[in-house]
């Protein structure tokens, strides 16, 4: 399935299959034009100095994942992450996992580790030919501060001293020019005077910025001389107060990637118009002398937009903040680290990540196809078990009291290699609720006075009627109908329910979710779904009993579960259910 099957593209753009999309298609020219063949490798990231006379790189492509580490990852980043570190996996490339962490104010410790463990568990790794690829924007803080000053003496950058609404007064718009700043004059000296007095803490913030000097004139925005350099009097959670001076994110992405010999820099749509700058301040930074070519270059594939979540670390620090959810990990939260914690699978995500494939074109994916992939994956994983989730007891009169029987119950109907269990029967059974009925509508075929229905793997029962003051179901069973015995087809009967024998059953706390918002295209918090979560007590088969943290189930007829490995106790097991057997959230 394509974008084009799944989703409501907002442009039209041609589709290519994932197989072979864009992306692919350009790194394949690059290959075989040998753009690349000459490039050389120095063992780790550094200015061209560093690289020069050294071997050929050993990565045929490097791609790069360069998250900032102020928040949780989520669905948005795993498309981005199968994208890059498949792409390297494909083509004998290295993928650097890179934290941009250029951003003093949010960045923390907990998400650096949090993002590791994600792209880890999505079965990915940063080694390459013998090293790891683990690196971090804030060890190139001192190279962009030199390469800042040397765009200073070259005349390519200077010392802004405007206040920031000045300065926007001047950008112009999409239709008219900007204006120059009374300040783009100074001369070098000036320029680098100050700029030495900004790191040493001389300025408040947003006395001064450094720009870069390209043309306020350009009817691209982003080429109106951007800031490149801000005071920021703010501790850094690696380089603590050594910097009051930061990068920003458009000075410092394109060094990030020219650093590590990246060559081929995969970003959203979004950073486009930035194209132009990107290409600019590696032009001269590699004319200096100070960066190596080939230079990498930026491709721009559309973002994830998934229904009924939000994916934006912004709206998602939001939720947890505002306690919406019970944290970063709540299994209703589209973060990676909720994803696991719901059962979903990492298997599932690059299927997902396969079938959506990238395209140019901003489109909206259907949460029902990434539930399509868990379903996939969980449907070959997943040992069927039997789960009543709202109990009423059944009571089989013709039963004797202290009798009890096993059953031959499959692990897996499709996979009789994975063999069978024994699960206990007697005389009291639990069963779903909805499956008896005294009032049978049109084509009901479960419970009903005088109806029969199999017990899964057990019986024909035959329902004699409901006792209201013990709230139980009566019914009788026909001892010639055993599952698997010779003449137990000779009744024929619609219904086939599951059961629990009471005697044997465990009980246990099961959390069922629905979508987090309720409308496909959500905004805000008022768009929250307020029954996203219900929690029942079921009663199970004997040998969920024994499941461990993460292990993961089909309960028969219900959808598939997952052993929540934080709440979860031997004594007091919790289940998350990832998804239902089938699709209830088609729009
Ligand atoms: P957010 O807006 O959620 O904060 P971000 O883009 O600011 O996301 P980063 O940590 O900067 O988050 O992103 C790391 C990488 O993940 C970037 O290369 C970015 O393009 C990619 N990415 C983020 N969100 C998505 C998405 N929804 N779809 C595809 N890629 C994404
Ligand atoms: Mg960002």
């Amino acid at each position: 399935m394509s974008d084009a099957a799944s989703a409501t593209p907002k442009k039209h753009a041609p589709q290519p299959p994932s197989a072979s999309n864009f992306i692919r298609a350009a790194i394949d020219a690059d290959l075989a034009s040998g753009k690349y063949a000459s490039r050389t490798w120095g063992g780790q990231p550094g200015p061209a100095k560093a690289h020069e006379g050294a071997a050929t790189d050993p990565a045929r492509i490097r791609t790069r994942f360069p998250p900032e580490p102020n928040g949780y990852l989520h669905i948005g980043h795993a498309k981005s992450i199968c994208l890059n570190f498949g792409l390297a996996r494909d083509y004998g490339g290295a993928c650097h996992l890179r934290f941009d962490d250029t951003n003093p104010e949010k960045e923390e410790q907990e998400y650096v580790d949090s993002i590791i463990a994600a792209v880890k568990w999505l079965g990915y790794g940063w080694e390459h030919a013998g090293s790891s690829h683990l690196y971090y924007a804030s060890d190139y803080f001192d190279f962009m501060y030199h390469a800042a000053e040397h765009l200073i003496e070259t005349g390519h950058a200077y010392v802004d001293s405007l206040s920031a609404e000045q300065m926007r007064a001047l950008r112009g718009t999409l239709t008219e020019a900007g204006k120059d700043s009374p300040y783009r004059d100074r001369s070098v000296e000036e320029n680098l005077k100050l700029f030495r007095q900004m790191r040493d803490g001389r300025f408040r913030e947003g006395e001064h910025v450094l720009r870069a000097k390209i043309d306020m004139a350009s009817p691209n925005i982003n080429l109106r001389d951007p800031a490149i350099y801000r005071i920021r009097k703010v501790s850094h959670h690696r380089t603590g107060d050594k910097w009051c001076v930061y990068p920003m994110y458009t000075y410092a992405h394109p060094i990030e990637d020219a650093l590590e010999r990246i060559t081929h820099s995969l970003c959203t749509l979004e950073f486009e118009d930035q194209r132009p700058c990107y290409d600019w301040l590696l032009e001269r930074l590699a004319e200096g002398g100070l960066l190596a070519r080939p230079l990498p270059q930026q491709i721009e594939f559309a973002r994830l937009n998934l229904t009924y979540v939000v994916l934006s670390k912004r709206k998602l620090v939001q939720l947890v903040a505002e306690r919406h959810v019970d944290g970063w990990d709540d299994p209703r939260m589209p973060t990676l680290a909720g994803a696991r914690r719901r059962g979903y699978t990492p298997e599932g995500f690059r299927l997902f990540a396969e079938r959506i494939g990238v395209s140019k074109a901003d489109s909206w994916i259907e949460y029902s196809v990434l539930e399509d992939c868990m379903r996939e994956h969980l449907n070959e994983v997943a040992p069927r078990r039997m789960a009543v989730l709202d109990p009423v007891k059944l009571v089989i009169e013709n039963y004797p009291e202290d009798r009890e029987e096993s059953c031959d119950v499959p692990n897996h109907p499709q996979k009789p290699e994975w063999g069978k269990r024994q699960v206990p029967f007697s005389r009291e059974l639990w069963i779903e609720r909805e499956d008896f009925t005294e009032t049978p509508p049109k084509g009901y075929f479960r419970l009903f006075p005088g109806n029969k229905v199999r017990l899964r793997y057990g019986y024909i029962v035959e329902c004699t009627g409901y006792d209201q003051a013990t709230g139980t179901v009566r019914c009788r069973y026909d001892p010639d109908t055993r599952s698997g015995t010779p003449g137990a087809e000779k009744v024929k009967v619609k219904g086939n329910i599951h059961w629990v024998s009471v005697k044997h059953a465990c009980a246990a706390e099961v959390r069922l979710y629905d979508r987090l918002f309720k409308v496909p295209h959500p905004g805000g918090n008022e768009d929250l779904n307020p029954d996203s979560r219900k929690i029942v007590t079921a009663r199970l088969e004997p040998a969920l009993g024994q499941a461990r943290a993460e292990e993961r189930f089909q309960f028969e007829r219900h959808g598939y579960f997952v052993v929540d490995p934080l709440d979860s106790t031997p004594l007091a097991q919790v289940f998350n259910r990832a998804v239902t057997l089938r699709d209830s959230w088609k729009t």
